[in-house]
């Protein structure tokens, strides 16, 4: 099976490559100074561009097709599951012309400078003509990638594989019928819980080492990860065994824990990836919406959970005497559990999360097809605001110009966030109904059962399956919005006394 070996070897090769360029953008963002940014932009493009390069060669093809020829595998194996990834992946490296490629990155480039101008000039319609444009490249690109019903099932499907407007639709359609309703009446009920807590003066260093400990306990394994600080937290990975996040301070409690635990279920997924996937087409996580199920699970489920606090609360509040002094476990739940709409997504809790993202599915949607103009985006935003979660922004800053996404030309990435928060708990439950003593161990900073479900159930696998039959394997249906509404009513419900 020498054409099977030669590919993998030529693909680890397109791999390393990719790792290196990994690592150029994780010290971009973390350690470069900023005088770097010329340089380390044409490292990156030529790295990028050799990784590329090697994928999409004719002598790339030749392999692939004479693996896929010759192969007697069995087609549950690993080696037939690595040629339909291959396979796959070929595919959407070389379905896009190059000039296109190259086009969205000198645009994209340009438009990021852009969208951040207007931003802080709070004015939507110095970024319009580059949304335009960016619409444009978008509509161009579906049409190179192929779709059945509609362009933006292309663009999603880039991020998570197999997704589509028409699943997508009456999911979106049921969450928004389950949380409005509850975002009013919790909004109704606001006095009813004060995060004053959570806002005192923390100091970074302590923060640090509490959140260093938690994580350790978690099972985040420290030789093989590391984490520093960045403007906007994130996680990468140059091989199952060094994985890097990022996260901020402020003087608040809540930001860079929450946010280190989020990364750190990202982390976790990478690094218990099986071994034997390493720098093949089955190594990293299968998909957006799946990587994001594992850091929402990790910062809601576990870290906004009572069973978590009631062993790490104590805990805590010797790390910090003077801030928590006569606080007690419950006024604490109730602090990192307050819900209250705000017009910035990143700052949303659980209750109006997926309300802001469905916002941007309906106008990224309605944009691409041209049935809202690109110059009636921001009030088209603002009335959803006051639909959705009663509040209207008061600036393009706080309202549509919020998010880097769309300069960037990433459209149809924003629905995967949701989809993650929906797929974590279908995962959370079925965790416990195969194990019931999971809260308990928990309450005891115990984490091995829980991690060692989803380790079996979800981040050996790699990207061995797709999304669709992975999320299948591991809960027994298909994705769900019911238990996720469930969850949310009855934990906020009680929370709101409502
Ligand atoms: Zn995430």
């Amino acid at each position: 099976m020498s054409a099977f070996n030669d590919l993998k070897k030529r693909l680890a090769d397109v791999h390393n490559l990719e790792m290196a360029g990994a690592l150029l953008d994780w010290d971009q963002q973390t350690y470069m100074p900023r005088g770097g940014i010329g340089a380390r932009a044409e490292s990156r493009a030529t790295i990028s561009k050799l990784a590329h390069d090697l994928h999409t060669q004719s002598e790339t093809a030749r392999l692939l097709e004479r693996a896929e020829r010759e192969s007697d595998f069995a087609p549950e194996s690993d080696q037939s599951a690595m040629l339909r990834r291959a396979r796959r992946d070929f595919d959407k490296a070389t379905k896009l012309p190059a000039a296109l490629v190259e086009e969205t990155a000198r645009v994209t480039a340009l438009a990021q400078v852009e969208w951040a101008h207007a931003r802080s000039e709070k004015d939507f319609q110095l970024f319009a003509t580059w949304l335009e444009k960016i619409l444009d490249i978008q509509r161009r690109t579906a049409d190179a990638l192929g779709f059945e019903d509609c362009r933006y099932d292309a663009l999603l499907d880039q991020y998570e594989e197999g997704m589509t407007r028409a699943r997508l639709d009456p999911i979106f359609e049921e969450l928004k019928r389950e949380t409005v309703p509850l975002v009013h009446a919790i909004s109704a009920n606001d006095g009813k819980v004060d995060d004053a807590i959570l806002h005192r003066d923390y100091d970074e260093i302590s923060q640090k080492t509490f959140a260093e400990n938690v994580l350790r306990d978690c099972g985040f394994d420290w030789s093989r990860g590391r984490q520093d600080k960045s403007v906007h937290p994130f996680c990468t990975n140059f091989g199952q065994s060094d994985v890097r996040i990022t996260t901020r301070y402020d003087s608040g409690i809540a930001s860079a824990l929450f946010g280190s635990l989020h990364e750190m279920g990202h982390g976790l997924y990478e690094q218990n990836i099986a071994p034997k996937f390493e720098s093949t087409p089955l190594g990293g996580g299968v998909s957006l919406g799946v990587h994001e199920s594992q850091s929402r699970l990790w910062e809601n489920l576990v870290g906004r959970s009572r069973e978590f606090w009631s062993h790490y609360f104590p805990q805590l509040q010797s790390a910090f005497p003077e801030q928590l002094k006569g606080e007690n476990l419950d006024g604490f739940y109730r602090a990192i559990n307050r819900a209250a709409p705000s017009p910035i997504r990143v700052e949303a809790d659980e209750v109006t999360y997926n309300l802001h993202i469905i916002l941007r599915y309906e106008i990224e949607n309605e944009l691409l097809e041209g049935r809202l103009a690109v110059a009636d985006a921001p009030a088209s935003w603002n009335a959803r605001m006051q639909d959705y979660l009663g509040i209207e922004p008061t600036d393009d800053a706080q309202g549509i110009l919020q998010d880097v996404h769309w300069s960037l030309g990433a459209l149809g990435y924003f629905p995967t966030y949701s989809l993650g928060n929906i797929l974590s708990v279908q995962l959370w439950e079925k965790a416990l109904e195969d194990a019931p003593e999971i809260p308990a161990a928990i309450a005891r900073g115990d984490f091995h059962l829980l991690l060692g479900w989803l380790r079996e159930n979800v981040h050996q696998h790699g990207r061995k399956y797709p999304p669709v039959e992975l999320i299948q394997r591991a809960t027994g249906s298909e994705l769900r919005v019911a238990p996720y509404a469930d969850y949310l009513k009855s934990k906020f419900g009680a929370i709101y006394e409502l």
